[in-house]
């Protein structure tokens, strides 16, 4: 990968995400640029856009101890595996990244977001501060935008964006994507900027949401505070339509109308990498990481994994009380499990996520205490991010996953956790309020606000016959190869009309 600060053309496609599209690393006291070590996650499959244009942007932060430094390259022009493209680095404060993205990002937005009303936090917000940084982004991707190019923002944290860069270029074609759950009005109409956020939303072309429950309170959102009208509902796709799951719609919104002007309102989930999954599964080194986690449980312990986020979204809490009761109410298990339980912190920092990190800590010791013996642990606590090719060998070796959040926009773990299942085997139990639920209704779904719920998925899990455990494995594997990553980022083309000249 080179980088130069070289002339560079206008881009045809710019992508605004908050984090640059490389890793940083220090190397001898020299700060260097390297490709992102896993082709997993979301950065590598925005940067798979990239061959799809003559010319590509990314716009970023970048911290910077003095942003009017004239020796603080801006522009960059990259290259990598993903072709030559331009990014655009904003310089940033220390103090500005707090203050947009750890203060109002994270402790107000995040929890409204996530329907936790309680630990919604407005006493630290600097709005102005939220606007400034937002304004700088949209001035950014301006610069760098042809005519009639498509501008892709994404999150929560630059929801400003559009509608200061439609008043800037009106001849942008603007789409805006959330990874997060998108809640009712009666929740996010606890955020004073409301309308704010949502005028700007409406400057898009394309709102993009994982699910149609999500677009779906977005529209009421809007129209609870504007004059919007839907132009056009669709039926949602049979395969998104599970009776009676918490997150599962019928009818949803495509096309809505404010000002003469028509959005369009997509739900497309996310996926995974299927093909990059599945390599990863069958080679050579996950058959040894197997055999050595094998080895390390003995022969008869059978694996229970649990991967996510220190966060209170993410339920690890809840999880590890549901595993305390199963092991209260079923001593012939005693001995024979093992919960790995991977809870990596995003956010040290984070009053909230401390919380949360000792809140597990406290109940898997307890757990330990009361049921361990020196030959058996029933908990094991992962707080450092294991490698994602060590995770597939983990995959692999688990008979459940147990994901239960309480609330998340798609969640990945769970799907790469079935395409990693080249075998057909092991027991997927979800939560239904994670949006991938609505595509892998074929897991076991489960209530994490619900003790009879999470108590009951986890002993029918185990107690699975395998003829189901393959039949439903059968059905998760179409539904995750059929909604992958290729197929999320053709519905995103889909919705833009193209890339190119508009
Ligand atoms: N992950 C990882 N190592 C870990 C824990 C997580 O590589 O120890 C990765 C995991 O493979 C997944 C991502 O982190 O790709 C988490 O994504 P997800 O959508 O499940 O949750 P998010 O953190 O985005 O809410």
């Amino acid at each position: 990968m080179t980088a130069n600060g070289a002339d560079r053309a206008p881009s045809d496609l710019v992508i605004v995400y908050h984090r640059q599209p490389y890793e940083e690393v220090e190397e001898d006291g020299e700060t260097v640029l390297r490709e992102n070590k896993s082709p997993n996650g979301i950065v590598p499959t925005l940067k798979s856009f990239f061959g799809r244009v003559n010319h590509a942007a990314w716009v970023a932060w970048k911290e910077a101890e003095d942003p009017a430094d004239p020796g603080f390259e801006r522009v960059i022009e990259i290259d990598d595996s993903y072709g030559s493209y331009s990014v655009s680095r904003l310089p940033l404060t220390a103090a500005q990244v707090r203050s947009f993205y750890h203060v109002t990002s994270k402790e107000a937005f995040w929890p409204i977001l996530h329907s936790f009303k309680e630990r919604y936090n407005y006493d630290p917000v600097d709005w102005p501060t939220f606007r400034e940084v937002n304004w700088a982004f949209a001035e950014a991707a301006a610069a760098e935008a042809a005519e009639g190019a498509v501008v892709w923002v994404h999150d929560y944290n630059l929801w400003l964006v559009p509608g200061y860069l439609r008043q800037m270029r009106p001849d942008l074609r603007i789409s805006f994507f959330h990874h997060t759950p998108f809640p009712s009005a009666d929740m996010f109409n606890v955020l004073p900027w409301r309308r704010e956020i949502v005028e700007s939303l409406l400057a898009c072309d394309v709102v993009g949401f994982h699910i149609p429950r999500f677009a779906a309170n977005f529209v009421t959102v809007a129209q609870s505070l504007l004059e919007v009208e839907v132009l056009e509902r669709a039926t949602v796709s049979t395969e998104f339509t599970t009776d009676g799951t918490a997150l599962s719609d019928r009818r949803a919104p495509v096309i809505i109308g404010h000002a003469d002007r028509r959005i369009r309102v997509v739900a497309a989930p996310v996926g995974v990498d299927v093909g990059f999954i599945e390599k990863q599964a069958w080679a050579p080194e996950t058959a040894s990481g197997m055999a050595d986690i094998r080895a390390e449980l003995g022969q008869d312990t059978r694996l229970i994994l649990s991967v996510g986020r220190t966060d209170y979204t993410k339920g690890g809490i809840e999880q590890l009380e549901s595993y305390e009761r199963v092991l209260t109410e079923r001593p012939d298990l005693h001995g024979k499990l093992r919960l790995m339980h991977v809870s990596v912190s995003a956010n040290r920092n984070m009053a909230a996520y401390e919380e949360v990190q000792s809140g597990i800590e406290q109940i898997a010791g307890r757990i330990n205490g009361t049921f361990g013996s020196f030959e058996w642990q029933p908990v094991s606590l992962i707080s450092s991010p294991i490698p994602f090719k060590n995770l597939v060998a983990y995959y692999r070796s688990a008979e459940i996953a147990w994901i239960t959040p309480l609330a998340d926009g798609m969640n990945l773990v769970c799907e790469e956790y079935v395409a990693s299942r080249i075998d057909g085997d092991g027991v997927l139990v979800l939560s239904e309020f994670a949006g991938a639920s609505v595509v892998l209704s074929a897991a076991v779904i489960t209530n994490p606000f619900s003790h009879r719920s999470m108590d009951q998925a986890l002993t029918s899990a185990l107690d699975m016959p395998e003829e189901e455990r393959r039949q439903r494995m059968k059905l998760l594997r179409g539904a995750v190869e059929r909604n992958s990553v290729t197929a999320w980022a053709d519905a995103q083309m889909a919705a833009f009309g193209g890339l190119g000249a508009g």
